[in-house]
């Protein structure tokens, strides 16, 4: 392990949607870095189904210099599918993600290997500030980070970004998810491993502007919230058992009422106490129903049951005669799902 971490092969990957004015600056950024702190590396672009010249300028640069290679998606598929794309396609023993718009600082990237040749198999870039970006969706920002903090079973690694670097390990761990919507924030936190964050400043976009509108990243919430929890689906029997207990309250209230008062109404409250304790029934019933969608989320997601992260006087072998029938086969040597044969 540590062999592979002094003599490394470094890919650096970047997913590419329309930035063909910054390609050719970033690679002329890159290669210095890259050249001090790999003995060997490769650029690896993902081009996301560009519709201006950024596949033609990634071939250009290619001819250049043959280190600097790239997928090209056959249509925009979004970041998060061409990071993926990226990582299967890598070869490194330590993968980095960044962006293409050189808002993430090439300066980082001995810090990072530094980190990683340090031991660590996950190192993360964490924003300093976040002036750039206006106050409004700074507040919303953090108002995620919150509402995640308390409902997910993930814990995100706070203000970190898709600039990050994966040892083979996490990456292999990585290539497991095979989920669809694909919320990579949480999934980076999600496979564990020894991470470090290393402080960093976001520049501007160089060229171009961002593609992530409000729109957007309220659909990039949501997907991080609901294929992270199930809290959503099971908000509904609380809600439910509380209309309920007010039903029953309300009833015992006209109960009482009529007893000592006299009945006000006739058939009112019959009505009311009805109407409350069948709308409560009817969202405990659908919270219940909701359980079971959640569990039935969980297992078509297919995550992995756990992830080693190293073996001591263990060899990766595969449990055999004696083993239940869901803790055998292997998927890769590190890391093992059962229940899949
Ligand atoms: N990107 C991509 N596919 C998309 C949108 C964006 O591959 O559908 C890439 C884009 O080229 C850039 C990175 O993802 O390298 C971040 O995008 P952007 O700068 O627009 O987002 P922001 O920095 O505002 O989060
Ligand atoms: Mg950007």
């Amino acid at each position: 392990m540590s062999d592979a971490r002094t003599a490394s092969q470094l890919s650096i990957v970047i997913p590419v949607f329309n930035e063909a004015a910054n390609l050719a600056p970033l690679v002329a950024m890159l290669t210095p870095v890259l050249e001090q702190e790999a003995a060997e590396w490769e650029i690896l672009f993902v081009d996301d189904g560009s519709a201006d010249q950024s596949l033609s300028e990634i071939r250009r640069l290619n001819a250049a210099e043959p280190r600097v290679r790239a997928l090209s998606l056959s249509r925009n598929f979004g970041k998060e599918v061409a990071i993926a794309a990226g990582l299967d396609a890598a070869h490194g023993d330590a993968v980095i993600i960044m962006d293409a718009d050189l808002q993430h600082p090439p300066e980082v990237i001995p810090e990072f290997t530094k980190r990683w040749r340090e031991g660590h198999d996950v190192v993360y870039a964490q924003r300093r500030d976040r002036t750039y970006e206006g106050p409004l969706k700074r507040m919303f920002t953090r108002l995620f980070y919150h509402v995640f903090a308390r409902l997910g079973e993930t814990q995100l690694y706070e203000e970190a970004g898709d600039f990050q670097l994966f040892d083979r390990k996490a990456v292999e761990a990585l290539r497991l998810l095979g989920e669809r919507a694909r919320f990579s924030k949480g999934l980076y936190s999600w496979i564990g491993f020894k991470s470090i964050p290393v402080p960093f400043e976001v520049g501007e976009r160089l060229h171009g502007k961002s593609r992530y509108n409000y729109r957007k990243l309220l659909h990039f919430a949501w997907d991080g919230i609901t294929s992270f929890t199930t809290v959503p689906l099971r908000v509904w029997t609380y809600l439910g058992f509380l209309i309920s207990v007010g039903a029953v309250i309300t009833a015992l209230y006209f109960v009482l009422e009529a007893l000592f008062v006299g009945v006000k109404t006739p058939g009112f409250p019959t009505l009311i106490v009805a109407v409350t304790l069948l709308a409560g029934v009817q969202l405990m019933s659908l919270g219940m129903i909701g359980e079971y969608v959640g569990r039935i989320f969980a297992e078509v997601k297919r995550r992995p049951l756990y992830i080693v992260a190293e073996r001591v006087g263990l060899e990766a072998a595969p449990l055999r005669s004696g083993a239940a029938p869901t803790a055998a086969p292997r998927q890769k040597d590190e890391v093992m799902r059962p229940g899949q044969s």
